[in-house]
């Protein structure tokens, strides 16, 4: 499963994707910027435009550039001249892969119809869109079912190429009123089978743990912008999905790195603990942020890379009972591989990494 960071252009740094920063992560394939950052300041708007956005954040080519639309916090009021904004800065930026202009999300304390009024304002949308190389999205929620079904109706949208998926983390997080954790698991179960030949993203996938649900979900691509967040907070991802507070910041609580976990952090080979040591993620300020953002970047691509080595040899199974931390996501996972029973073991494969056939 390809991992996409996330990024702030409020602060670049640290600058993982650029062979020039000591912070470089090789493993890096993918990065991501909201369409919400440019919508917010005409002056990046404009550099962008006007050099594209490969050029204006200096992403070196091997790493993919995905624009998110920003809609979530961009569109609470709706307006169709904002997409139309979104459209001409798809069209002279570049990015390499850019979903829809809008897409209105159910919240899971919605009621069926609300939620059924976000997909057909959301599939109009994609309707729209049609013909280029937007990526329709479709919301995890009480009527996936139905936006499954809508899509492989439409012929402009059957024939796309890509597909996201968004809305997953509230509804796993069981906010009230969402469907039970086995529902939420074979809808997106059925929506890998039923776009076998497109290109599926997954919005908004938080730490290591969420990781593992991705990929057995087989899908191509997730994002995640917790790297970062955990950084801000002083907290560093270790393998296997454990949180752990090293930094003391003011107001934010959690669990401290017991004396192993500390033996684990001072033996991590990536560029930053390489660079800092233990010091260093334990450091206030840009320093000790830029730290944490690399170490857990650098976790977070490790993981992904152990996930599928051990699903092509086959021994997933084994190795995720001794690996993986008793996370909140534990049980999903357990569930999700009983369900998926024997067709875990999927041999050569051209897309090795899923899941599901
Ligand atoms: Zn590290």
């Amino acid at each position: 499963v390809l991992v996409v960071a996330g990024l702030s252009l409020k602060n670049l740094e640290p600058r993982v994707w650029d062979p020039a920063s000591p912070y470089h992560l090789p493993g890096l394939r993918a990065v991501m910027v909201s369409y919400a950052d440019f919508h917010r300041s005409p002056a990046r708007r404009r550099a962008a435009v006007e050099r594209g956005l490969r050029a204006y954040l200096d992403v070196p080519a091997p790493v993919r550039l995905y624009l998110d639309n920003g809609a979530f916090a961009i569109f609470r009021r709706g307006g169709e001249t904002v997409a139309d904004d979104y459209r001409a800065f798809v069209e002279r930026a570049h990015p390499d892969w850019y979903p829809i202009p809008r897409d209105v999300i159910p919240g899971p304390h919605m009621s069926i119809e609300e939620q059924r009024h976000c997909l057909r304002e959301t599939l109009a949308i994609g309707d729209r869109y049609g013909d280029d190389g937007y990526a329709p999205v479709i919301h995890v929620g009480r009527v996936l079912g139905e936006y499954i079904a809508s899509v492989r109706a439409s012929e402009r949208l059957r024939a796309k190429r890509h597909l996201a998926i968004g809305g997953i983390v509230p509804h796993l997080l069981r906010a009230p009123k969402a469907a039970p954790y086995a529902d939420v698991l074979a809808d997106l179960i059925a929506a890998r089978r039923a776009f076998a030949d497109k290109e599926l993203h997954l919005f908004g996938v938080g730490g290591t743990a969420t990781l593992h649900l991705a990929a057995l979900l087989g899908m191509d691509s997730v994002d995640s912008s917790g790297w970062r967040n955990r950084a801000a907070r002083g907290i560093v991802q270790l393998p296997g999905g454990g949180d752990r507070m090293v930094a003391n910041l003011g107001s934010w609580r959690g669990r401290a790195p017991s004396p192993a976990e500390w033996r684990r952090l001072r033996d991590c080979p990536c560029p930053a603990c390489s660079r800092d040591g233990a010091a260093g993620l334990q450091a206030r300020g840009l320093a000790g942020f830029r730290a944490r953002a690399t170490h857990n970047l650098w976790t977070l691509l490790e993981e992904a890379r152990l996930i599928d080595a051990h699903l092509r040899a086959g021994s997933y199974r084994d190795w995720y009972r001794d690996h993986l931390d008793n996370t909140i996501y534990r049980p999903l996972i357990d569930h999700l591989l009983a369900r998926l029973g024997e067709a875990l073991t999927p041999g050569p494969s051209p897309n090795p990494g899923r899941g599901v056939p």
